[in-house]
């Protein structure tokens, strides 16, 4: 039987006011799983009101009570993370023992990490050029954010705005995509246990016209928005003045260099390409590998590549489960014709797994000799498929890195702290990973785009949870 699920709409559990639910079925069986109410209209205005209302209350609280409810909120995850782990699997498809776990076991620290910064967020006292006046700045929430967020990181992505957003004195209304919002909606228990008042935070699933709705309405003061460069530019172009923090599509390159040693890079490389099934903004959507070292690159990897375990992510032995979704897949299947159209060579994989209860599971796919300009050279894939692309040099290899438009994430091999630099100089990219995977992760590593991609700004402490305001006092 599906399981009915209900909205969390500012403290309270509802099925909205919408007359229409959305039909879940399992990426991982193709079952359907459970109901998810379609949010109306007025179930949007209701938490941005509620929202507003809590927060003007919320904002006078002192930075000590606020990570005090942080931390009741990450104790309160604590007994839930086994279930909402598995509910992330079934829902969104990635290895449960391999990944969800983890993922999950990960959710409380975005609370406490955040608390512990905004205890520690300073005004300052600044000098001025008359005697009689003193100047200090305070850092004061911003309000009501909107955070609108993707499928491939379904809890822990809402909870990068969710836990800062808390800490610093803001409300937050979490919209996430429908057929990956029940893992979020449960984790939303936490908030009630925890003691969160109401109206400080909704869980609102839905597509586009509820993200719209929220980008436009005067009552939402800013926007967390993580997705693709597409919807981030309309986004951009709908919101008017609001504060914002946007995170994008990225391609980061894995650059292979003469000096580095092939064998990590192999191994790095085929894990940012394959983990979460390569639906991840920083996954290895392409390896630049100079010319003397090709040869061995390739066959380091096709060695590395014996490491995926495709099958059912809820076997311990799986390290990589289906695709989320169809439109992934069929971007998968166009991707992988149009390099070898444009004359790629197929090494491994190519195509969907046979054999499994759904359509999505598809094969780990690695390509050599791809042409720059291919279609996986330039976008975004987001599926388990490793392109090698050739360069002459460092130049060369620098070149075709800073030619594609979504430099997030790089990762460059090399045993020279002078080339690391080198390359760190010029590369358009918001984070260079120096002898290790572009997959790499910390919590609270600063993470956003360059300047001059489509990556978008991204974030680095929580003051950006905060409005700056200066206060000039003349004394008598
Ligand atoms: P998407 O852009 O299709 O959707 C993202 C969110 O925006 C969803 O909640 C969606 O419902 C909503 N949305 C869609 N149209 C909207 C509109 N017109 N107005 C307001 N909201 C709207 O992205 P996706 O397919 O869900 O996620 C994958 C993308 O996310 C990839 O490009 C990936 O690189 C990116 N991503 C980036 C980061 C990062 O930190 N930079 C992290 C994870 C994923």
């Amino acid at each position: 039987m599906p399981k009915t699920v209900r909205l969390y709409i500012a403290g309270e559990w509802t099925e909205g006011s919408g007359d229409e639910v959305h039909e879940l079925h399992s990426p991982v069986t193709g079952e359907h799983i459970a109901d998810i109410p379609i949010a109306a209209p007025v179930d949007v205005d209701r938490a941005i009101e509620l929202a507003r209302k809590a927060q003007d209350d919320y904002r006078h609280w002192s930075a000590v009570e606020r990570a005090e409810l942080n931390h009741r909120i990450a104790a309160a995850i604590e007994p839930l993370i086994e279930e909402i782990a598995r509910i992330q699997t079934l829902e969104q498809g990635k290895p449960f023992h391999q990944e969800s776990l983890a993922d999950i076991e990960e959710a409380n620290t975005y609370f406490t990490e955040a608390a512990e910064d905004a205890k520690r967020l300073m005004g300052s006292v600044i000098p001025t050029t008359d005697r009689d006046v003193r100047m200090l700045t305070f850092r004061r929430p911003i309000g009501v954010w909107a955070a609108i967020t993707p499928w491939n990181f379904p809890v822990t992505i809402p909870l990068e705005y969710v836990g800062p957003g808390l800490a610093t004195g803001n409300a937050v209304i979490v919209k996430p995509p429908i057929h990956t919002s029940w893992a979020l909606l449960k984790l939303a228990e936490a908030f009630d246990a925890a003691g969160v008042p109401k109206g400080l935070i909704s869980v609102i699933p839905g597509g586009a016209e509820i993200g719209e709705q929220l980008v436009t309405h005067d009552g939402v003061d800013a926007i967390g928005f993580t997705g693709s460069s597409a919807t981030g530019r309309r986004i951009i172009s709908q919101m008017g003045i609001k504060r914002s923090i946007m995170e994008m599509s990225g391609n980061g390159p894995t650059i292979v260099t003469a000096d580095a040693d092939v064998r990590a890079a192999a191994t790095a490389a085929v894990y940012g390409a394959y983990y979460n099934a390569g639906q991840v903004c920083c996954a290895t959507e392409r390896v630049i590998v100079v010319d003397a070292v090709h040869d061995e690159f390739v066959a380091h990897s096709i060695e590395a590549a014996k490491a995926v375990r495709l099958g059912d992510p809820f076997d311990e032995a799986t390290n990589m489960g289906p695709l989320n979704n169809e439109p992934t897949a069929a971007k998968m299947d166009r991707h992988i014709a149009d390099a070898l159209d444009r004359g790629a060579e197929l090494v491994l994989g190519g195509a969907r797994a046979p054999g499994y209860p759904t359509d999505l599971y598809y094969q780990f796919t690695l390509l050599d000799h791809v042409p720059e300009e291919s279609a996986v050279g330039q976008e975004e894939t987001f599926g388990p498929v490793l392109p090698v692309i050739s360069a002459a040099d460092d130049e060369a290899a620098i070149g075709v890195a800073n030619r594609s438009r979504l430099g997030l994430q790089a990762a460059v091999f090399t045993s020279s702290l002078d080339r690391a630099f080198w390359y760190t100089d010029r590369i358009r990219s918001g984070t260079v990973v120096i002898n290790d995977s572009t997959d790499f992760w910390e919590t609270f590593q600063p993470f956003g785009g360059a300047a001059g991609t489509d990556t978008g700004w991204g974030r680095g402490k929580v003051d950006e949870f905060t409005d700056l305001q200066t206060m000039v006092i003349r004394l008598r």
